[in-house]
């Protein structure tokens, strides 16, 4: 009997919440070889989220919960999700149903049967996102995908189940400002990929705002591409190329002509570039530097305010610890 925990990422999903574990029982209860324990992770919800958690964990021992003290994001929820986890399989799912859970049976088949790592879901279409949040994301993956050494699917969900070594390897990255589709990326493994049309939430509204999304996208390619460091590089070879030229035209204009013109305008405009590039060198590398005071602090990326997991995974050795203990 393999047991399989499914991690659940909750924020403000009380109404959601009942439906979804009907729906998922159903299909668990079908898959007899193996034993589930579905862990929810209350991201800071401020509605019912938490007490429907508790009466749940009251009634079925395999429900478990872990609540953080205020909202981490869905990258905490998940990763506090698999440092708790103990169980040979862990996967991720969404708790507004706009994951199957018909594809579970399928996947833990890929994973045990066809011998793969993980067992993911793409969507096949985009239909009901909005033109922008579409052509947004498009844009993002492919920036990503071209300057740097991961390729992320466009159109993968964070819908999967993983053997227990994949979990491993993932919790062994020490970054803190946690980009999950790039690391799914990185870490490698054999994966199915199995295909998932987009259905609409069953109930409540998604927890995404533009800006949230613009955050998202920064930390996946800020997280794992150092490309636009190498930008002023390339512009300044090129304002040097410009400008030794227009310093040879001027020469042969003074002596062959006699003449000295280049206009003001042009002067300014070619200041104002060159300041202006400059400063959005500068912003970028401050992005950077940003990021690695972040990592300094080394903060703890998600704090847990009740569970009723085993205490002691919370005090599991992050990275630096467990290779302290190896020296
Ligand atoms: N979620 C979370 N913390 C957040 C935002 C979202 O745990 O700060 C959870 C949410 O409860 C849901 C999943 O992540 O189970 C996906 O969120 P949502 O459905 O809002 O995103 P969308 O499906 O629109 O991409
Ligand atoms: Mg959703």
């Amino acid at each position: 009997m393999k047991t399989v925990t499914m991690i659940v990422p909750c924020f403000n999903e009380a109404e959601v919440i009942p439906l979804f574990y009907q729906e998922v029982s159903k299909v668990l209860g079908r898959c007899k070889n193996y034993s589930f324990k579905l862990l929810f992770v209350d991201d800071g919800s401020s509605d019912a989220t938490l007490e429907i958690l508790r009466a749940m964990a009251e009634r079925t021992s395999s429900v478990k919960y872990i609540s953080f003290s205020r909202n981490f994001g869905k990258e905490a929820a998940m990763l506090a999700g698999m440092r708790y986890a103990d169980t040979e399989y862990v996967g991720i799912i969404d708790a507004d149903l706009q994951h199957s859970p018909e594809l579970i049976p399928h996947m833990l088949n890929a994973l045990d049967i066809e011998g793969y790592d993980v067992a993911a879901a793409r969507r096949t279409d985009r239909a009901g996102e909005s033109k922008l949040r579409s052509f947004l994301s498009s844009r993002f993956y492919s920036v990503v995908n071209k300057t740097s050494d991961i390729n992320i699917n466009d159109n993968s969900f964070d819908y999967r189940i993983m053997k227990r070594k994949v979990v491993d390897a993932i919790l062994s990255l020490p970054e803190h400002v946690r980009f999950s589709k790039g690391i799914f990326s990185w870490v490698g493994f054999n994966i199915k990929w199995f295909e998932h049309g987009n259905i609409e939430r069953a109930a409540g509204e998604t927890k995404w705002s533009l800006k949230a999304l613009l955050k998202y996208a920064f930390d996946g390619i800020l997280g794992f591409t150092t490309a636009p460091l190498r930008l002023p590089f390339w512009a300044g070879l090129f304002t040097l190329i410009v400008s030794v030229m227009l310093f040879v035209y001027g020469i042969v204009r003074l002596v062959v002509e006699n003449a000295f013109d280049p206009t003001y305008s042009m002067l300014l405009s070619a200041i104002l570039f060159v300041g202006g590039l400059t400063f959005v060198f500068i912003g970028i590398l401050g992005e950077y530097i940003a990021r690695s005071y972040v990592e300094i602090k080394a903060r703890p990326v998600f704090i847990v305010s009740e569970t009723n997991m085993d205490k002691d995974a919370q005090d599991a050795p992050g990275f630096d610890e467990a290779q302290q203990e190896q020296e």
